[in-house]
C-alpha cells in the first residue's frame, strides 16, 4: 500500500527539521504512484502534483509534523478541495417543482440512481416524481417503473397524450403534470449510449432546454477509470452539469474517476452510490474519498492527533529549557505536561500500528500502562509549587508527605523522582542533539 511505501520514504526524512526540495520530490513521487494506481488520469495527476509541490515549497516548517507528514497533509487538503471541499447540498428551487436531470452513459447507473434519489428525497419530506425520458432501450421505461414502485414514488411514463416515442415531449409534459399535482421534485431519467455520440448529446440538450433543470447531475461509474475524463468533458460541453454522482463505489475502484472528473470539470461530486439496493446511497463526503484514494486512513489520523497534541510554542519552550543549563529549568510541571501531551495522542497501543518505523520502540511501548499517567499525576499534584520547580529539595520527610497526600507508597514517590531526573538527563541530551531517534515524535 501507499502507507508501506511512504514508510520507506519516511526513513530518509526522519530527523530532518524542514521541507527541502528533495523531501518534497521524494514524497511527491510516492503520491504520484498512488494516484496513478487509483486510476486518476495522467494529466490530472501532473497538474495535481505540480500544485501540491508549489504549496509544499511555500509551507511553513511545522513543529508537529515531519516533512513527509506535512506533504501528505497538503495532498489530502488539495484532494478534498478538488472533490468539492464542503459537502455540496442539492439546491431546491424557490418555486417548486425542483427539476433534477440525470445524464451519463448507458449503464452508468442513472435509472438506479433515480430510484435512490427518489427514496432519499422522500425521507427528506419531499414528494418526488420520476420521469422516464429514456425511450432508447425497449425496457427502459419498465425498468424505471419497477424502481419507482420499489421506492414508493410516482413515475411519469410516455402515454398517448404526453408524448409517445418523443423523450423531449415526455419530459416537457412531466413538468406540467408535477405542477398541477403538486409534486415538488422532478427527477428526469435520460437515455445514454455506450459511447458518447452526437445524437445522444443533442437529445439530452433538448430535454435540458425543455425542463430547465435546477440541477443537472452527471452520473459516472467509478469503475471506468481513465475513460471518465473523456466522457465527462463531452457531457460538460454537450449538456453541461452542476454536480457529479459516482456510482458502483462498492466495487474495488479506488475512486480515481472522482478526482479526475471533479478536477477536469471543476464540478463537485455530490452523491455516492455503493450498491444495487435503493438504500445504498449517500451524500458524498470529500474527506472519505480522499482517504480512499490515498489509502492513508491511519496515517491521517495520526497526523491529526499529533497536531492536536502538539502545541508548537509549548514545545519550543520545552526544547529551550532542556537544552540550556543541562536541563535544570525543566520542572515537574513540564514533565506532567509532556505526559499529558502523550496521553492526548490516544492510547499508545493504537498508535503503535500507525507509526512508521516504530519497530524498535514497540516493546517499550507495549508495556506502557496507561494508568501510570494517573498515578504520576496524583504524585506530582501532591508536591508544592516549590518542589515541582526544584525537585532537588524533595528530601525524605517531603517524600513521606507527598506519598500520604497522593495515596501512594513512598517507594513509588522515590521511583518517580529518580525517573524524573533520568528522563530530564536523556531529554536534555536529545535536545542538544546528542541522541538520535525520538527527536521527531511530538511529546517525546
Ligand atoms: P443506466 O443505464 O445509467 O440507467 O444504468 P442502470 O441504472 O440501469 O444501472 C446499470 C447496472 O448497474 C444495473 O445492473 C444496476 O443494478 C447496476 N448499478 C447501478 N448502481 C450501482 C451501484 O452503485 N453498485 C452496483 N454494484 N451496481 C449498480
Ligand atoms: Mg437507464
Amino acid at each position: 500500500t501507499l502507507s508501506d511505501r511512504l514508510t520507506a520514504t519516511f526513513k530518509n526524512l526522519r530527523g530532518k527539521g524542514r521541507l527541502s526540495d528533495e523531501d518534497i520530490d521524494a514524497t511527491a513521487r510516492e503520491i504520484r504512484v498512488a494516484l496513478l494506481e487509483a486510476d486518476v488520469a495522467l494529466p490530472v495527476v501532473k497538474d495535481f502534483i505540480a500544485a501540491v509541490k508549489e504549496r509544499a515549497r511555500g509551507a511553513e516548517v511545522s513543529q508537529a509534523l515531519n516533512p513527509a507528514q506535512q506533504v501528505i497533509q497538503i495532498v489530502n487538503d488539495e484532494l478534498v478541495r478538488i472533490l468539492g471541499g464542503e459537502t455540496r447540498r442539492l439546491r431546491f428551487a424557490k418555486q417548486p417543482p425542483t427539476v433534477i436531470m440525470l445524464a451519463g452513459l448507458q449503464g452508468a447507473g442513472k435509472t438506479t440512481l433515480a430510484g435512490k434519489l427518489a427514496m432519499w428525497l422522500k425521507s427528506q419530506g419531499k414528494q418526488p416524481l420520476l420521469v422516464a425520458a429514456d425511450l432508447q432501450r425497449p425496457n427502459a421505461v419498465t425498468q424505471l417503473q419497477v424502481v419507482g414502485e420499489r421506492a414508493g414514488v410516482a413515475v411519469w411514463a410516455p402515454e398517448p397524450g404526453n408524448g409517445v416515442g418523443d423523450p423531449v415531449a415526455v419530459a416537457r409534459s412531466s413538468i406540467e403534470h408535477a405542477t398541477s399535482k403538486l409534486y415538488d421534485v422532478v427527477v428526469v431519467d435520460t437515455a445514454g449510449r455506450l459511447g458518447v455520440d452526437e445524437e445522444m448529446m443533442r437529445q439530452a440538450a433538448d430535454i435540458r432546454d425543455a425542463v430547465k433543470p435546477d440541477e443537472t447531475l452527471f452520473v459516472v461509474d467509478a469503475m471506468i477509470g481513465q475513460d471518465a475524463v473523456t466522457t465527462a468533458t463531452a457531457f460538460l460541453e454537450g449538456v453541461g452539469f452542476d454536480g457529479v454522482v459516482l456510482t458502483k463505489l462498492d466495487g474495488d475502484a479506488r475512486g480515481g474517476a472522482a478526482l479526475s472528473v471533479a478536477s477536469v470539470t471543476g464540478r463537485p461530486v455530490m452523491f455516492a452510490s455503493a450498491g444495487e439496493k435503493l438504500t445504498d446511497f449517500d451524500v458524498f463526503h470529500p474527506e472519505r474519498m480522499a482517504s480512499r484514494i490515498l489509502d492513508l486512513g491511519d496515517m491521517l489520523t495520526l497526523i491529526e492527533q499529533a497536531q492536536k497534541a502538539f502545541d508548537a510554542d509549548q514545545a519550543e519552550e520545552m526544547a529551550r529549557k532542556l537544552s540550556a543549563k543541562g536541563g535544570k529549568d525543566f520542572t515537574f510541571d513540564d514533565f506532567l505536561q509532556q505526559m499529558q501531551a502523550i496521553k492526548k495522542m490516544g492510547s499508545f497501543k493504537s498508535l503503535l500500528g500507525m507509526l512508521p518505523g516504530a519497530g524498535q520502540m514497540r516493546e517499550a511501548l507495549e508495556s506502557f500502562d496507561e494508568r501510570e499517567l494517573d498515578r504520576v499525576q496524583a504524585i506530582v499534584h501532591s508536591m508544592t509549587p516549590a518542589e515541582r520547580d526544584n525537585p532537588k529539595i524533595i528530601n525524605g520527610s517531603r517524600r513521606a508527605r507527598i506519598a500520604r497526600g497522593s495515596g501512594r507508597q513512598v517507594s513509588e514517590v522515590n521511583q518517580l523522582i529518580e525517573r524524573f531526573f533520568m528522563a530530564r538527563e536523556m531529554m536534555s541530551q536529545a535536545a542538544r542533539g546528542k541522541l538520535g531517534g525520538l527527536g521527531n515524535m511530538p511529546g517525546m
